[in-house]
């Protein structure tokens, strides 16, 4: 007799229709053909589903981290263009070239390499310059480029199509992202105009948002097609995508004076009614919360988190509600925002999203 399954104790709802509105919302608000990024697997979305759906829009290219996670849209048969964000090792490139993906260069030796390899191929690969204009981890720096470019465009197997930057501040320092979008134009000038590149690209979801892109034709949003403002005070509202859920496992009554939790950080002053909840920092529910005024969502409305977040349960003060075991609980999303929960655990929505381990199951709509 196969034993009956075993219902997960965490699990992540995720909106695909909501996604779709986001994208759709990203580009009218960009005005320019947009590169969706999804790496890290969707941010944690799940990586086949997200290129799956946003392939059904116009998007130019889907951004990744790396090759295994080329593969993965490729492999799913998603025939959208895939661009590298970050530098590539020696051993993957036959890969990229064979199945025509979209590196970025950081270097000449990197270049010539690639046009080796697209030489034994037999074809012409694209490649995008990339220029580091203030980030400092990838990229030419501006100064001798034009030198640079001139070498790099002798090499007959690589079309260099396109010229990329990117934005270390672009949440938190106005004028340095200003300063950085007219070194971006100045270098396109050097290089010989912004119509010598098919593609010109600086803007994450937060230059998208907050700043004019004149020289630029191609965007890179990751986190609002997610459902996150990075800039909290703009007026566009990406909706939510990702709900964390899991459930009441147990509900009881603690005296006062009871420690909850590992190191007893927390004690009950009365009488409490607490409940325990199935999900833990295991499942990516950050332990860094604990303390902090975290809150969850049942029935409705919102409830503390008491003591700290162990590895698969947590327990939430309950005293004057009729919660009861079972009942549904949000651990982000609609009601509690992802970029709250990240706060209190003194970082960012990326972070939390992007943590959120394989044992909770995603579930698309
Ligand atoms: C991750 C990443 C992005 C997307 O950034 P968001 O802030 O999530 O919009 C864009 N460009 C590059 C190079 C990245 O690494």
């Amino acid at each position: 007799m196969t034993p009956p399954p075993s219902p997960p104790r965490a699990w992540a709802e995720i909106d695909l229709s909501a996604l779709r509105d986001n994208f759709r919302a990203a580009r009218n608000a960009a005005g320019c053909e947009l590169m969706a990024v999804v790496k890290a697997g969707a941010y944690g979305h799940g990586l086949e589903e997200v290129a799956r759906t946003l392939a059904a829009e116009e998007v130019a290219f889907f951004g990744v981290a790396n090759v295994g996670e080329a593969r993965r849209i490729a492999d799913a048969g998603v025939g959208t263009r895939i661009y590298l964000l970050g530098a590539t090792w020696a051993e993957e490139r036959a890969e990229i070239v064979g199945r025509d993906w979209t590196p970025c260069i950081s270097s000449l030796d990197e270049a010539r390499h690639f046009d080796r390899l697209a030489a034994d191929a037999g074809r012409r690969l694209k490649v995008h310059l990339a220029v580091d204009t203030g980030m400092g981890r990838g990229g030419f720096v501006a100064e001798g480029l034009p030198e640079r470019m001139q070498a790099l465009e002798a090499l007959p197997n690589l079309e260099i199509e396109g010229i990329g930057s990117h934005l270390p501040s672009a949440d938190e320092d106005e004028e340095f992202t200003r300063a950085q979008f007219a070194r971006f134009a100045e270098i396109l000038k050097a290089l010989g105009g912004p119509e010598r590149f098919r593609w010109r690209h600086l803007s994450n979801s937060a230059g998208l948002l907050g700043y004019d892109r004149e020289t630029c034709n191609l965007a890179r949003p990751g986190l609002m097609l997610y459902g996150i403002s990075p800039l909290p005070g703009h007026p566009l509202r990406p909706v939510n995508v990702m709900s964390l859920k899991s459930r009441v496992t147990l509900v009881r009554t603690l005296p006062a004076g009871h420690g909850v939790s590992y190191g007893r950080a927390f004690v009950t002053t009365r009488e409490t009614r607490v409940a325990t909840v199935g999900i833990g920092y295991g499942d990516g529910y950050p332990r860094h919360v604990s303390g902090h005024g975290a809150e969850v969502f049942i029935r409705g409305r919102r409830f503390p988190l008491i003591g700290r977040v162990t590895m698969d349960q947590i327990m939430i003060d309950v005293t004057d509600s009729e919660v009861a075991e079972g009942d549904e609980v949000e651990l982000f999303g609609a009601h509690v925002r992802v970029d709250e929960v990240a706060a209190k655990a003194g970082t960012i929505a990326w972070e939390v999203l992007t943590g959120i381990t394989p044992r909770v199951v995603r579930i698309h709509r």
